[in-house]
């Protein structure tokens, strides 16, 4: 098996975001790219990791760690949106409806503090099931456990303080913190908003405010309270 230079990967991420945003299909490309990096992550995942990847039990229904704060780009933020504004009417009020209530929640919490309250992402389904999963944050591709008893003992255990290790696939966490970080360092770069939002404030940002989407990108003017 060939050892994967990670640092590499980084630089040419990088390029691959370092591109100026021009004309009105400048972002559509930026989001291609985007989805062209997650599908070239699987396909080195699967080429470069030589761990035993049977022992992964993440799957559809596992909904236990998705009760954490999720950080994503302002790119992946605008991904989700408008795959969300696709759903159908009724599927779109849940999400507008579940979006308000968990933010209200959440907001300003820091992870530990979101942990605690253990309310979940609201992405899940009734059947437990990422509803964005074809467009889920690099973030929540990069979890990987390899135990899910761990994963329910780590989130019931925040709740006394105690903190509880996850046996991860560490080949794909790096994977995806590396492509996390490249995909920012690029936008910024090109002198776009490469921050990261939290997950459900900047989602319910941006599927009630579609027009500022290309203008927040180029200007980076979002501001932590306008997501309030
Ligand atoms: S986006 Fe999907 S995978 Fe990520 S926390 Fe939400 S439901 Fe879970």
């Amino acid at each position: 098996m060939e050892k994967y230079d990670f640092n590499s990967l980084l630089q040419k991420t990088k390029q691959r975001f370092a591109v100026p945003l021009i004309g009105s299909d400048g972002i559509d490309r930026l989001l291609s790219e985007l989805n062209l990096v997650c599908a070239d992550a699987e396909k080195l995942i699967q080429r470069y990791d030589d761990s035993d990847r049977s022992l992964i039990v993440c799957g559809a229904g596992c909904q236990d760690c998705c009760v954490v704060n999720v950080s994503i780009t302002l790119l992946e933020g605008i991904a989700i949106a408008r795959f969300v504004r696709k759903f159908a009417l009724d599927d779109l009020e849940q999400v507008r409806l579940k979006l308000d209530s968990l933010w209200s929640a959440v907001r300003g919490l820091d992870d530990d503090e979101r942990l605690v309250m253990r309310r979940k992402c609201a992405f899940l389904d009734a059947n437990g099931s990422c509803t964005i999963y074809p467009v889920r944050p690099l973030f929540c591709r990069s979890i990987s456990s390899t135990d899910v008893s761990t994963c329910r003992a780590a989130v019931a255990g925040s709740v006394f303080g105690e903190i509880k290790p996850v046996l991860m696939n560490q080949f794909q966490l790096q994977m995806y913190k590396v492509l996390f970080s490249g995909v920012g360092s690029g936008l910024e770069q090109a002198e776009l908003d490469g921050r990261s939002f939290q997950l459900s404030g900047l989602v319910r940002y941006l599927l009630n405010n579609p027009a500022k989407e290309v203008t927040l990108l180029r200007e980076g003017t979002l501001k932590w309270d306008d997501l309030y």
